[in-house]
């Protein structure tokens, strides 16, 4: 599995961190097979959205309940991490059901993949995969 997503969507991603400073965006990433086809940013309702994220749990309900009705499928989640690496934290890895969606995590310049499995390499939750962007021209470089 990789995580696949443009690179103008990826430039969107981290301008919307830097802009957020010192709190955690976080959103759903909708596509198939790891290529990402469209992102909905949803409120970060965690009680210390500084710190953590919690996507909005009726966001979720409506795009699995879309997913359900033909729309576009649940591919996994972004979210930013305003000071920190681009690695999960153990509260991402206790917070995470091991259901084999991914997991963006952005900072202002940086960018990582993660799929959230039973037995991962970090934390027991997640292992690392690439994390390919293209371009305009349709081609891939991996980060
Ligand atoms: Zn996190």
């Amino acid at each position: 599995m990789q995580l696949v997503i443009s690179s103008a969507m990826l430039a969107d991603l981290q301008q919307l961190a830097r802009v957020a400073a010192q709190q955690e965006i976080c959103g759903i990433l909708f596509g198939r097979d790891g290529r990402v086809s469209a992102r909905r940013p949803t409120r970060n309702v965690a009680a210390d959205p500084g710190r953590h994220f919690e996507i909005d749990p009726r966001a979720l309900i409506d795009a699995e309940r879309g997913e359900r009705n033909g729309g576009d499928a649940v591919l996994g989640y972004y979210h930013s991490h305003p000071s920190g690496t681009v690695r999960p934290s153990i509260t991402d890895a206790e917070s995470a059901a091991p259901d084999g969606r991914l997991w963006l995590i952005i900072n202002g310049q940086d960018a990582a993949a993660w799929q959230a499995v039973p037995d991962g390499e970090i934390y027991g939750r997640f292992d690392a995969i690439p994390l390919d962007c293209f371009g305009a021209n349709g081609q891939t470089a991996a980060q």
